[in-house]
């Protein structure tokens, strides 16, 4: 569900009285030219018959003069009709046409404006972190291990950082096709499995499990990769209770390859299931979301998934949670 901010609703509602005010006049008026061309028809045809019975030494019409009026005057009477029809149906196109085009409009700013928002909030935290880590290093003797967690904490800011600079790079490489691409013969086991190690070390305390069947080669571009990876394990981190377990599987299937990333965190309704994947979106909205995002991660995999051939769907985990599947089609 989409919630937009007071001011934006009061302008979609101003946007929305002038339009059906704007597209109702012009039905109107279109109508109200139509009834006036049909009558100024009917009335020129009752003219010109009477001025035909006025004329000295004529009582009756010859049946033929009035058949040419009548038959100028239906043939008139379908011409408005078909001119009435052509504009109803250009007014109508052109209608739903503005319609789609403002609607996409106000929803890409409004996209836009959620994920500056977000962005700032997701800068901010981590350098304000790290900074009050550091400080609080250089100016006070810790015990090594609260030296440790400190550290360990800083890196994973650091990280994050990290991880939301390539992805807001990536999302501008890829959408202006402006990313050079450098594809090699990959080992998607290893591949996965440096991902998971790497993971492991971000978060120490997260139970992830995995069935990693050996020697699968995939043809690619190992950074996207990593990152599509990254990407699904992040997410089921943050979108999971810190003490559930998130279960990694990658297998074959017959000419497909499958990668698995489940979580049991409280998954995703089947009405934001599409809609996920698109650009900037995340469920709620930026008031009542406690969770950090920018909205780029699964609309990147999306893009990684469909640039070496594969689909990235979700599903539901069981009991409760969601698995996110991506299958490359070789
Ligand atoms: P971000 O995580 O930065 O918000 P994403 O594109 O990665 O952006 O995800 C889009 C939205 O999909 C998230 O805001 C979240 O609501 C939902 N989502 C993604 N992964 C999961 C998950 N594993 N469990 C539940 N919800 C998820």
């Amino acid at each position: 569900m989409k919630i937009f901010s007071p001011k934006i609703n009061q302008k979609l509602t101003a946007v929305k009285v002038v339009y059906w005010a704007m597209l109702i006049y012009m039905i109107a008026a279109l109508f109200w030219w139509f009834i006036a061309l049909v009558k100024q028809n009917d009335t020129l045809v009752a003219v010109q018959l009477q001025q035909i019975t006025q004329k000295p030494g004529t009582t009756v019409i010859p049946k033929q003069t009035a058949e040419q009026l009548l038959k100028m005057q239906s043939r008139k009477r379908v011409q408005y009709i078909a001119e009435g029809l052509t504009f109803l149906a250009l007014i109508l196109i052109g209608a739903v046409y503005v319609f789609r085009a403002t609607r996409r409009q106000i929803r890409a700013s409004v996209q836009q404006q959620n994920f500056m928002m977000a962005v700032t909030h997701e800068l901010k935290t981590p350098i304000a972190v790290t900074q009050l880590n550091l400080e609080t290093l250089q100016k006070r003797k810790l015990e090594p291990a609260q030296q440790d967690k400190m550290i360990a904490s800083t890196l994973q800011e650091a990280n994050r950082l990290n991880m939301l600079c390539d992805n807001i790079l990536l999302a501008s490489q890829l959408d202006g096709k402006a990313y050079q691409e450098s594809r090699i013969e990959n080992n998607l086991s290893d591949l996965v499995e440096g991902c998971i190690d790497t993971f492991k070390q971000h978060y120490p305390l997260r139970l992830v499990t995995e069935q990693i069947e050996p020697t699968l080669y995939l043809d690619g571009e190992t950074l996207l990769l990593q990152m599509l990876v990254n990407n699904l394990l992040e997410n089921a981190h943050k979108y999971a209770p810190q003490d559930t377990e998130i279960k990694v599987i990658l297998a074959a299937y017959g000419k497909h390859v499958k990668l698995e990333v489940m979580d049991s965190g409280k998954g995703i309704p089947d009405t934001e299931k599409s809609k996920i994947f698109e650009k900037f979106y995340r469920i709620g909205s930026e008031a009542t979301r406690n969770t950090k995002g920018t909205g780029l991660g699964l609309y990147l995999c999306k893009k990684i998934a469909e640039n070496h051939n594969a689909n990235i769907s979700v599903t539901d985990n069981k009991p409760q949670g969601s698995i996110f599947v991506v299958t490359f089609n070789s």
